[in-house]
């Protein structure tokens, strides 16, 4: 984990679809910031105050996935959803506002040994299991959970097969159906890695079924809360 912090300047706002907001960043804040070199590597951005773009609020910033990463740029998939801070700056940012970075880390631990790969997740991973998509020559098999039909932006692989399955939920702001969706997966034969992202409390029925059904160690699989259902 790093907490050496850097300032981002947007250079471009795009909606993804009807649920995600693409935001590029970069400038020369971004020159000493080095990639993690592992594809799901996210940072805390903290937002800017809405009358002071270049000021920061002191509020805790927000997890996001880094979508893309090379020299002095970086891009970001923000998901929109009813309150929030990250999400309602992405519904009204600006080209020129700054986002500041204040910690950087990375959760996905494939083995080496991994023949194949299984990304489970809500919309919030579809930031990070493109990039491991796409930086991979595994076969993958993909499955998403997304609230709008709309929100299936297409994945590309990298050397290996990919295999996506989309789930339609409109109510995944209100209840998450990845603790169902993990009992539905394909088991492939031999040595892989199974990386669960999405809501805490799905993500740990998936953890539980994954430790006690299928009986995997804890270097085989991966699950990470990157958000809550509002109580
Ligand atoms: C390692 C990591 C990587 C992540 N990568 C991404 C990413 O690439 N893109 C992305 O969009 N998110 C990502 N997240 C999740 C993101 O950090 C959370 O969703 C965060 O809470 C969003 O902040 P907010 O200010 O919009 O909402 P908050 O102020 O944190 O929450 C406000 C309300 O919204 C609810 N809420 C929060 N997130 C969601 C959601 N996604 N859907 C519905 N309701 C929600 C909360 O329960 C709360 O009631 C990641 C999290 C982690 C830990």
């Amino acid at each position: 984990m790093s907490k050496q912090s850097y300032t981002a300047e947007v250079t471009a706002v795009t909606r993804q679809s009807p649920s995600l907001v693409r935001v590029e960043l970069g400038g020369a804040g971004l020159a000493d910031f080095r990639s993690l070199g592992v594809p799901d590597e996210a940072c805390v951005f903290e937002f800017p105050t809405p009358d002071t773009p270049r000021r920061h609020l002191p509020e805790p910033g927000r997890w996001y996935s880094l979508a893309e990463v090379g020299p002095q740029r970086m891009a970001l998939g923000i998901v929109l959803h009813p309150g929030g801070r990250g999400s309602g700056w992405a519904e009204r940012a600006t080209v020129g506002e700054t986002l500041r970075i204040t910690e950087h880390n990375s959760w996905f631990k494939r083995p080496d040994d991994a023949a194949w790969q299984i990304l489970l997740g809500d919309i919030t991973a579809l930031p990070a299991f493109a990039r491991i998509c796409a930086e991979s020559a595994l076969p993958t098999q993909v499955v998403l959970e997304v609230p709008d039909p709309g929100d299936e932006v297409p994945i590309a692989g990298g050397a290996g097969a990919v295999d996506v399955r989309w789930v339609h939920n409109a109510d995944l702001a209100a209840s998450s159906t990845l603790g169902d969706l993990v009992r539905e997966l394909p088991r492939p034969e031999g040595p892989g890695y199974v990386y669960v992202a999405g809501e805490s409390k799905a993500t740990r029925t998936a953890r539980k079924f994954l430790r006690d059904e299928w009986r995997l160690g804890n270097d085989r699989f991966g699950a990470i809360g990157y958000w809550r259902h509002a109580r």
